[in-house]
């Protein structure tokens, strides 16, 4: 999946446990599958050397499916 959407909650909801999250937003047009499906970012941090991966973490196959359909 390519270009998606970051979603920062940090701004306006730092007292939440809620971090960054990935998201599809589906096409607008479409009568269904027009909402957006998130998933929560995780991070592995080396600690000798700083080195970070992220990852996404959640309802992945759903995830998909909502992509697959929002960018036919
Ligand atoms: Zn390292």
């Amino acid at each position: 999946m390519t270009d998606l959407h970051i979603n920062d909650k940090g701004h306006y909801g730092a007292d939440t446990s809620e971090g960054l999250t990935v998201e599809v937003q589906g096409d607008p047009k479409a009568i269904f599958f027009k909402e957006i499906v998130r998933a929560s970012l995780t991070a592995n941090v080396c600690s000798s050397c700083g080195f970070t991966e992220i990852f996404t973490a959640g309802n992945l196959d759903r995830l998909w499916v909502h992509y697959k359909r929002a960018n036919r």
